[in-house]
């Protein structure tokens, strides 16, 4: 038997996925041959001559036949050797993406990692993040940024990535065998969903248990113990020597306890503002990063279907309508959109008191009757107007504070007429002017590209500031940041942009920590 590879299989999109071996046959013009495990590696939509809009399909086949075709290799992610005895435990804090695949492999290294997790395990999150949106009650450790899962456990859940690495393979892998739908590993746009992913996440967590990590959920990294000297004028020789941690116990009172470790993967998020603080004072090299200011904008699905597919009751059999704008306004800043989330909610996703910040998700049917997306405008480091690595947390709070008051202790939120014509609009007031003035400038321009996309009646809330880090932490080829065994990883320390390339960089800081720590060379 020969396994091939064969690309640009194109089926209507009324005719199923059965009907791929016929297609295949047809378009090599061998209609006997023998075709074996038919594998779909990829399956894109092709939509540029709406309405008449094709599946096409990126196959591997077995056959008996010799065939002038690409031979199939298939390459698969290996997890590293590595060699715990004599040493202690690797430390893992967070149990977001990045965190939760740098435990999961270190797991299955066997090495026995200890995570760290400040938030509650998902079932006791959802109550809380429920009760928050319901009463407005914030429970600072345990909200839509913090808790198992991490930040993205109430999103869309999008796995599309902008990065191409091989550990992707083993990420949607996991993510299958912990429940999501197979289609996600050859899908072009694949999601889960957030009602999918809250099981997905505690069947990961499991699945660390059983390989021998232990997740300690309510445990928030306070500090870190060093070894070492900080010597002026030499890259520091300092050492990750212990953690120190604080319990919270079920009165909510707390206590603190330290852990030995000369391996520590932090994997805190972007959220983490004082586990930030906290390293900015240890002297962690670190530096501002520009990230982007906006809203949250939702139009009705049904006219994104419309303008997308041409013939909206095409959503019934491709899904609804997806959407990607960009504009450069002449103030140099672009505009864009970002986490659109079709069939979605918007959703408050604060994660301190007396702020208000936007973002979206959807369930797994992404079939709410409204689509909605982060509209972004470019945040330059100039305009923190400020030395200080984390200047770029006091620009995003300031906002963040601006918008609850202008919401009158919630979310402000208006209408695009308002927000271009009314200067006392509450969403317009929440921004910086040269977000508002991007965004007015922008918003005809994104029209034309997407049909309605500027109507006057979209509804507008504000303010979207988490859509990435504010900061970087510095870290070598080793993966180490200036403190030896220290490995900044994920969106937090500016080494990802959403759930799977968060998950891979987790990985790749594994690996790392197993190479300097472990002593023993990754095998891929
Ligand atoms: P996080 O997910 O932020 O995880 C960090 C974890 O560390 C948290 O659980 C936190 O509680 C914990 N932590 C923080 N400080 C400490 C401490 N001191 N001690 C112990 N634990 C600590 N991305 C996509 O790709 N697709 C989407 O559809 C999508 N939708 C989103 C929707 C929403 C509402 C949000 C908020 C984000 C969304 N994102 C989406 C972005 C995505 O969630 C993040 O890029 C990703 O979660 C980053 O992963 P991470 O592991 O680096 O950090």
């Amino acid at each position: 038997m020969m396994r091939y590879r064969i690309s640009e299989i194109k089926l209507d999109i009324r005719q199923s996925q059965e009907e791929l071996p016929t297609a295949v046959r047809k378009k090599i013009k061998k209609k006997d041959l023998d075709i074996h495990d038919l594998k779909i590696i990829k399956e894109s939509v092709d939509a540029r001559k709406k309405p008449d809009i094709k599946k096409v399909y990126t196959l591997e086949f077995s056959c008996s036949q010799k065939l002038p075709l690409k031979e199939a290799a298939e390459r698969k992610y290996q997890v590293p050797v590595a060699d715990g005895s004599g040493k202690e435990r690797p430390v893992v804090v967070g149990f977001g993406p990045a965190g939760m695949f740098a435990g999961l492999i270190l797991a299955e290294m066997g090495l026995n990692p200890v995570i760290l997790e400040r938030g509650e395990p998902v079932e006791q999150r959802i109550k809380t993040v429920q009760k928050f949106w319901k009463d407005g009650i914030l429970d600072p450790e345990s909200n839509v940024q913090f808790g198992e899962g991490g930040a993205g456990t109430f999103s869309d859940g999008k796995l599309t990535t902008g990065i191409k690495d091989i550990r992707i393979g083993k990420v949607l892998e996991e993510f299958v065998e912990a429940g999501a739908d197979p289609g996600i590993l050859y899908k072009q746009k694949p999601h889960i969903g957030t009602d999918k992913l809250q099981g997905i996440v505690k069947n990961i967590r499991r699945k660390i248990e059983m390989l021998g990590g232990e997740i300690r959920f309510g445990n928030r990294l306070e500090d870190i113990k060093l070894s070492g000297e900080n010597k002026a004028g030499e890259r520091t020789l300092q050492q990750v020597e212990k953690v120190i941690v604080q319990k919270r116990k079920e009165d909510k009172s707390t206590e603190l306890y330290e852990l030995s470790t000369s391996c520590l993967i932090l994997a805190t998020g972007h959220s983490a503002r004082d586990t930030f603080e906290m390293l900015r004072d240890h002297e962690a090299a670190m530096e501002q990063k520009p990230f982007s200011i906006g809203v949250r904008i939702q139009h009705l699905q049904k006219i994104i279907n419309e303008a997308q597919y041409g013939d909206g009751s095409l959503a019934d059999i491709l899904g609804p309508a997806e959407y990607k704008l960009h504009h450069k306004c002449e103030n140099g800043r672009g505009v864009y959109t970002f986490c659109m989330c079709p069939g979605g909610d918007i959703i408050d996703s604060s994660s301190e008191p007396e702020t208000a910040v936007t973002n979206g998700m959807s369930g797994s049917a992404r079939d709410g009757a409204y689509a909605n997306s982060g509209l972004l405008v470019d945040v330059k480091t100039e305009d923190f107007r400020s030395e200080d690595p984390l200047a770029g947390i006091a620009f995003q709070k300031k906002y963040e504070k601006l918008a609850y008051r202008q919401g009158n202790g919630s979310i402000p939120e208006t209408t695009y007429e308002k927000f271009r014509d009314d200067m006392t609009d509450p969403v317009r007031n929440s921004l910086p002017d040269f977000a508002v003035d991007s965004i007015v400038e922008a918003m005809p321009h994104l029209g034309r590209k997407l049909c309605g996309f500027d109507a006057p009646e979209a509804v507008v809330k504000a303010v979207e500031t988490r859509s990435s880090s504010p900061v970087r932490i510095l870290r070598d080829e080793s993966g180490q940041s200036s403190i030896g065994g220290l490995f900044p990883a994920g969106e937090g320390p500016g080494y990802a942009g959403g759930i799977v390339s968060a998950a891979v960089d987790g990985i790749r800081m594994a690996e790392k920590a197993a190479l300097v720590i472990f002593s023993e060379k990754p095998n891929i």
